[in-house]
């Protein structure tokens, strides 16, 4: 997705396909249901019945619009993928979203893709040079014309040539006539996972989309891999130089669902540890540990557990509204905020408390339940935070925001304890982050995640959007 204010193109998003089954778009929303957490903005499926390809693209939630007889019937076929796309600010404008599908030379052609590409605005301008035309303003349609013209005779070799020229982070799922293919870029940054439903192979960000399905879990697509699913089999491939692999530390920090499976771990048991480790590294005394829900739950359990203070249930979710993100601009985000959190008095009054949250980004979650906890009566108010603090911003797809707007890029820690309004306000440490994960350390040379938030290390050069975005997005 293109994104105003930054100039650069933005997506988290989650993926999924099947191939080979009966009820593959029936599947296939059931899976994308389970990845809605990666992006509610708009949800997609094509599927192919054999003769012809089916799209359709729907802004909104997958319940809301692909839970019914009417639509599905326009999905036929055995094989189709899908994807759910995340909303940041600027063009939510329906034609960007995926999957992205092209009538080529050598076929019809779907794509649907989660991460961000960061040599867009090159390839663009040559392709554009050059006659290319194109319909949205999203970084997958480039793959598509880069594959549409690609000098190579085999479909598959035309996507490796595209690959070799796309830089970023990017996890793909394409369907065409024969084939089913996943795709991970060389850090494999973003996840894909494959599985297998009754023999029908399964391709998906996250392991939660096999287990809603009944699917079992396969392996994780290997960084720099290409798998290739027909009905031959299951081919892979490795075109890139072999690099160790680099998954983004914030998939099991934020974004990716707690019951998923990552390195035989759940996603809940990482967080978990965050918050033990949390704990561990600061002494805090107070009455209770209250989340801020849901991100910042499974850190508090820890953080209660090895802590030894009460868990308390001190703020209330409503469910019925969607993350904060997701809204478009500051003023609103606000009032989502609001609209999001109400407190549970009982657990509060004369208490002294420590919040927990996962990470702060703007500040404004922490502001607004800060001031509420204060509020509704309690003594102190302490904020805890189960990752280090996220000083830089991201372009490999999960939409933090740039330098300005990062809290944590503009103040210190007391700084930002003020701006928050808590008596004290304390964040994990990068090493404590990495022995959380299993590592016993952070590698300097090679660290085991993109952990450029924290660090500003980044795997990918990220150069072309610094030089466009010079006002933006560096200080
Ligand atoms: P903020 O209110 O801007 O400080 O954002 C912090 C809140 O947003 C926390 O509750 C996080 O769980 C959540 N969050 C952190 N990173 C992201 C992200 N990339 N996308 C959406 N929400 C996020």
């Amino acid at each position: 997705m293109y994104c105003k204010y930054s100039d650069h193109f933005k997506d988290e998003c989650g993926v999924f396909g099947i191939f080979g089954t009966q009820e593959a778009s029936v599947l296939t929303t059931l899976g994308l249901h389970s990845l809605q957490h990666r992006g509610q903005e708009g949800a997609g499926i094509v599927s192919f019945d054999g003769k012809s390809f089916h799209s359709e693209r729907k802004q909104g939630l997958v319940g809301d619009n692909f839970n019914n007889a009417h639509i599905l019937s326009q999905l036929p076929g055995n094989t189709a993928i899908g994807h759910v796309r995340y909303s940041t600010t600027g063009d939510s404008k329906p034609e960007n979203l995926q999957p992205l599908f092209a009538n080529l030379a050598i076929g019809g052609f779907a794509c649907a893709h989660n991460g961000n590409l960061t040599n867009t605005h090159s390839i663009k301008k040559k392709l554009v040079e050059s006659g290319s035309i194109f319909q949205t303003s999203s970084d997958t349609e480039i793959i598509l014309q880069l594959v549409a013209r690609s000098p190579k005779k085999k479909l598959i070799d035309k996507l490796i040539d595209t690959l070799f020229q796309i830089r970023g982070a990017y996890s793909l799922v394409i369907l065409t006539n024969k084939k089913l293919i996943g795709v991970r870029d060389p850090f494999g940054i973003r996840p894909l996972v494959l599985g297998d439903k009754d023999g029908s192979p399964v391709l998906a960000s996250e392991t939660c989309a096999l287990d809603m399905i009944g699917a079992k879990y396969v392996r994780d697509v290997k960084n720099g891999e290409i798998i290739i699913i027909t009905k031959n089999g299951i081919k892979s491939i490795k075109p890139f130089k072999i690099v160790p692999e680099r998954p983004c530390i914030f998939e099991r920090i934020y974004f990716a669902s707690p019951d998923s499976i990552i390195d035989n771990k759940t996603v809940y048991t990482y967080r978990k540890s965050l918050g033990e480790q949390l704990a561990i590294e600061n002494n805090i005394s107070a009455d209770v540990v209250v989340p801020i829900p849901d991100s910042g739950v499974s850190a508090a359990i820890g953080f209660s557990q090895k802590s030894s203070i009460p868990f308390e249930l001190g703020i209330i979710r409503s469910h019925y509204v969607g993350r904060t993100f997701i809204e478009p601009s500051q003023s609103i985000r606000q009032f989502g905020v609001k609209l999001k959190h109400s407190v549970n008095r009982s657990c509060i009054k004369n208490k002294k408390v420590i919040l927990i949250d996962d990470s702060i980004v703007r500040g404004t979650t922490a502001s607004k339940i800060v001031k509420m906890v204060y509020e509704a009566g309690a003594k102190e108010v302490h904020l805890g935070i189960s990752c280090p603090p996220i000083k830089h911003p991201d372009f490999y797809g999960i939409d933090t925001p740039n330098y300005n707007q990062l809290i944590a890029s503009n103040l210190n820690i007391k700084e930002m304890s003020n701006l928050v309004g808590a008596k004290s306000l304390f964040f994990l440490s990068l090493d404590g982050t990495y022995k959380a994960m299993g590592c016993s350390e952070r590698n300097g040379e090679t660290p085991q995640f993109t952990d450029h938030c924290f660090t500003g290390e980044y795997p990918i050069d990220i150069s072309e959007i610094l030089k466009l975005n010079s006002k933006n997005v560096t200080r």
